[in-house]
């Protein structure tokens, strides 16, 4: 039955594959994003709601006005809450990610609760919420991370984005705990990729492959591990766990672990010469002299570069039925996009 769903962060990267998949099985979206003049931002998914015969609402809020989706949540049935910056640059992380981030989340679920008839919400958090730095595997004596596991290891003033998520995650359980009305889910993605649906998108997902393919590691990739994920299979994720209401708790999103060599092996065979790709992997001691140039501190570099992370995704391959795309696929197609 066609449900009415506030998708918060639908304009954004994974979440405009969110918007067209509920579209898609006819549900009414409503779409918040801050600047409504700007059109370009979610023509194409108007164009979506038009070929699926669904409605489109679009509404203006702000992650960091309170109340400023108790509207738009009046009347829907689901939340998905998707809105949080992922920027790889910013001046001021109290202002640019965590504010946003955690008070986005309790306004949000505030307005869940005040609408009365909200009844499912769907979390966007991230593995950083599991893990703020590769080294903490080895340094809690895990094989691998799941579920269970907690980013202790981030703080204002290293890897504050991981932070931003963690604060956020921790928020929306307690709130969840102290009401009766909703139940949560959240799902944990890591790093995602594959193709863009809309343009304007300041994703470090898009902005990192644009860098790889744009020359700025051409010196040198570092040697650092990340676990990737096609953006198809997280929107999916995300609509098989609120549908299934039965599903509890946190699922973690993720295909495959790879180094950015690796991943620059992947590139060139499926865009022979085409990009300048980095020509080898950068050693660890000149990333502590030049690393500053890439934006990376030496306690990063010290706590990620060269240690490696294996995230296991079974939860959501059993209980939602993940079939995850090959990270080959993803990479062709997110490259096609940009
Ligand atoms: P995008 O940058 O593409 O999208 C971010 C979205 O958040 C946009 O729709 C933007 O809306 C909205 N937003 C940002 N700041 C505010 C604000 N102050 N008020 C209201 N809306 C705001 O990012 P992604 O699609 O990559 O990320 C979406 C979610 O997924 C985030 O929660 C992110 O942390 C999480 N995530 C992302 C991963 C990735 O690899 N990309 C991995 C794991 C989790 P507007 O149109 O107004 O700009």
């Amino acid at each position: 039955m066609s449900k009415t769903i506030l998708v918060t962060g639908g304009t954004g990267f994974i979440g405009s594959w969110v918007v067209k998949y509920l579209l898609e099985e006819g549900n009414t979206v409503r779409l918040t994003l801050r600047n409504k003049g700007n059109k370009a931002k979610y023509e194409f998914l108007e164009s979506i709601a038009i070929k699926s015969g669904a409605k489109l609402e679009i509404w203006e809020a702000d992650l960091l006005k309170e109340g400023c989706f108790d509207e738009a949540a009046a009347g829907c049935d689901m939340i998905y809450h998707l809105a949080s910056p992922f920027i790889l640059k910013f001046s001021d992380a109290e202002k640019e990610l965590i504010l946003p981030a955690l008070k986005g989340t309790e306004n949000v679920l505030n307005a869940a609760t005040k609408s009365k008839t909200v009844k499912r919400i769907v979390l966007t958090s991230s593995v950083a919420a599991i893990f703020g730095d590769n080294a903490d595997m080895k340094e809690q004596g895990l094989k691998e991370f799941t579920e269970a596991n907690w980013n202790t290891s981030s703080s204002a003033t290293h890897q504050q984005y991981s932070y931003s998520k963690t604060l956020a995650e921790k928020r929306a359980w307690e709130m969840e705990k102290s009401q009766s009305q909703w139940s949560l889910v959240v799902i944990n993605p890591s790093f995602v990729i594959g193709p863009s649906l809309e343009k304007s998108s300041n994703s470090g997902s898009l902005q990192f492959m644009n860098d790889l393919i744009s020359g700025k590691y051409r010196m040198g990739a570092p040697n650092l591990e990340f676990s990737f994920v096609d953006v198809r299979d997280v929107a999916k994720a995300h609509i098989l766990a609120a549908e299934n209401t039965k599903t509890k708790g946190r699922f973690i999103i993720a295909a495959q672990e790879l180094s950015m060599v690796e991943l620059v092996k992947i590139i060139e065979n499926a865009y022979p010469k085409k990009f300048k790709l980095p020509l080898m992997t950068a050693p660890k001691f000149s990333l502590f002299l030049v690393g500053w140039a890439f934006g990376l501190s030496n306690k990063f570099i010290a706590r990620n570069v060269g240690h490696n992370i294996s995230i296991n995704s079974t939860k959501s391959k059993v209980e939602l039925g993940i079939d995850y795309y090959p990270i080959e696929e993803s990479v062709k197609d997110m490259i096609k996009t940009l």
